[in-house]
């Protein structure tokens, strides 16, 4: 009973029958050596994989996204879950793929995020605590071409030309003052955000200004989502920017011979992990990058296989359909080839009446009445935000499934003025009850999508690559925001203009960064806002995950940890070795 049990002990009485490596790989028809065990979790070898299955149709492929995400919560991870037990209640061959969660959130104040109440991942420990390495792998990556340079540039501090030549290295004169690049760590560090190094000796490095973010900000992470193979991740991690030379010039991970040792690390990352659902569905675990300068969902590479191994496949893209959609639309299926057949959006009551005006909620205390009781006027007025998201799914040329994500508190009628508005507004509409019951709970939801699978797809791009990077924030600003206009600074202006006429960014995706708590850029204002122009300020470059991010807002790479953090609660039952106390 969901209503009475926390969901690490729902995930506990579940691990116990959970299937090993060596069921699974029956049960999903692999080979011995396409399934790499560890402990009683997995690895799937992703090339051997899709080697073998590569002339077999794609299953049927499903996004979840969402509504604008209020204090509420929407539950997409926890409908992307139940989903796929109520597909597999069905009989169906399903399974999903969802973000690894970083370590920073995990042990801050987010939690875990692998669903919750009867849709729920498993093993929770595992998916909280690092899996099998992949962020490590992704660090070590990472920090080894921030090794790299500061060795570098002391080096070419303490030697002069000949000394140089002498061990076969050229001058590449890099601009301490112009240092792209930083280190990581998996945690919330605000310690860190600015810091100086090398302040020993000469033999103790170069001294710079230098700064961490979270290992889930790092480049080599944003790779990993939209790489399509191993060829492809090779070469996007040697394009890396790391600094500038004196001349301005870019100094890459290619520039300082490092490029090779770094995708070493990665060669057990670039593999997805499985794991189950609590009622024993596949999930593959891949890759966990931002939303602002990536593309915030789980990786093309387990979207691949997945659509080679299940008859129907559901990846998150998660936040609302202005972002995680929009980048799955435009970046990742462009990039991955892959097309959608439908779109979730995952709505609930208690959330579309904060859009509908309802008052703000303060962590701590009671929920105000509006939550609580029945209110069919502010849900009304909140479909206005469902309604926008319709439409911007349908521009993909998709029908959506709108699912309200059922929560106790809900009543009949306002249920039936948001079935009301998600269809007349073109979409398919299904109450689901999975976080209470899992997958029998989910029937309606798993109909609906099954139903809608067998739509013809029309699918197409909101703009075609040809088309000039201000039109693009343009088209996105218009179509998927509902803002008036885009502004430009002289700044942003001209840099769009330089990418704009280099043909060396002709196939770099556009990687908005905007808050996900609003379609406008000010997180603030909720509902549908009208009559605003979106302003561009900045527009950074990701060279090697070939994104050009027009900067609508700030964006923190390292975010802090606050004063009540999770890990004041996590602990180890020293008897049994079980951890205790993760969400
Ligand atoms: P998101 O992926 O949108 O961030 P999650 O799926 O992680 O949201 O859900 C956020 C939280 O809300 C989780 O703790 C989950 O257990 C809880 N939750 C989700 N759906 C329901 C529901 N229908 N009833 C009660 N709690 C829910
Ligand atoms: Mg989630």
């Amino acid at each position: 009973d969901a209503t009475k049990m926390k969901d690490f002990e729902i995930a506990e009485a579940a691990e116990k029958n959970m299937p090993t490596p060596g069921q699974w790989q029956e049960r999903l028809g692999l080979e011995k050596d396409e399934i790499i065990p560890f402990g009683r979790i997995a690895k799937l070898d992703f090339m051997k994989i899709i080697d073998r299955l590569k002339d077999k149709p794609d299953g049927k492929y499903i996004e979840v996204t969402a509504i604008t995400p209020t204090p509420l919560g929407e539950g997409k991870t926890t409908t992307s879950m139940g989903l796929v037990e109520g597909l597999g209640k069905r009989g169906v061959n399903v399974g999903a793929a969802i973000r690894q969660p970083s370590g920073g959130p995990t042990m801050n104040i987010k939690g875990t995020a692998a669903g919750g109440g009867n849709a729920l991942a498993i093993p929770m420990t595992e998916f909280s605590l690092g899996l099998t390495g992949d962020i490590n792998d992704i660090m070590n990556a990472h920090n080894l071409a921030m090794v790299a340079l500061n060795a570098r540039m002391q080096h070419e501090r303490n030697y002069d030309d000949a000394e140089l030549a002498k061990r076969n290295l050229r001058r590449l004169d890099i601009d301490p003052t112009n240092v792209e690049m930083g280190w990581i760590i998996d945690f919330c560090a605000q310690g860190l955000r600015n810091i100086i190094m090398g302040i020993g000796g000469r033999m103790d490095g170069y001294m710079m200004k230098s700064k961490f973010g979270i290992a889930v900000s790092s480049e080599i992470m944003a790779i990993l989502a939209v790489a399509r193979d191993l060829k492809d991740l090779r070469e996007r991690i040697g394009r890396i920017i790391v600094a500038y030379d004196k001349k301005g010039n870019p100094v890459t991970t290619s520039d300082l011979e490092v490029a090779g040792a770094m995708t070493a690390f990665m060669r057990n990352a670039i593999n997805p992990t499985l794991m189950s659902t609590v009622e024993y569905q596949p999930v593959l675990v891949h890759a966990g990058p931002f939303a602002n300068i990536a593309i915030g969902q789980s990786s093309i590479i387990a979207d691949r296989i997945a659509l080679k191994m299940f008859d129907y496949h559901v990846t998150e893209s998660g936040f609302a359909a202005d972002i995680g959609f929009e980048k799955f639309w435009n970046v990742k299926c462009r990039f991955s080839g892959l097309i959608p057949n439908v779109s979730v959006i995952t709505a609930t009551i208690r959330a579309l009446k904060m859009h509908g005006g309802g008052p703000k909620v303060v962590p701590g205390r009671p929920l105000p009445d509006e939550y609580v009781k029945e209110n069919v006027a502010l849900v009304e007025k909140g479909c206005e935000n469902l309604i926008h998201h319709i439409n911007t799914v349908r521009k993909a040329g998709i029908k959506p499934v709108v699912c309200i994500n059922s929560f106790y508190t809900d009543t009949k009628d306002e249920i039936a003025v948001v079935r009301r508005a998600a269809e007349s507004a073109g979409a398919r509409c299904a109450l689901s009850e999975h976080w209470l019951k899992g997958g029998d709970g989910a029937l309606e939801l798993a109909d609906a999508v099954i139903d809608a699978c067998n739509d013809k797809v029309d699918f197409k791009f909101l703009y075609p690559l040809e088309m000039p990077l201000r039109q693009r924030v343009e088209a996105i600003a218009r179509e998927v925001y509902g803002a008036d206009g885009v502004s430009w600074t002289p700044e942003a202006e001209a840099k769009a203009k330089r990418f704009e006429s280099d043909p060396a960014y002709a196939d770099f995706a556009t990687m908005m960064v905007k808050t996900h708590l609003s379609l406008t850029h000010d997180p603030t204002l909720k509902g549908v806002p009208k009559g605003w122009t979106l302003p561009i300020r900045d527009v950074l470059v990701y060279a090697g995950a070939k994104f050009l991010c027009p900067m609508a807002g700030a964006i923190s790479l390292m975010p802090g940890t606050s004063s009540d953090p999770a890990f004041r609660r996590i602990d180890v039952d020293t008897e049994t070795g079980k951890v205790l106390g993760l969400f």
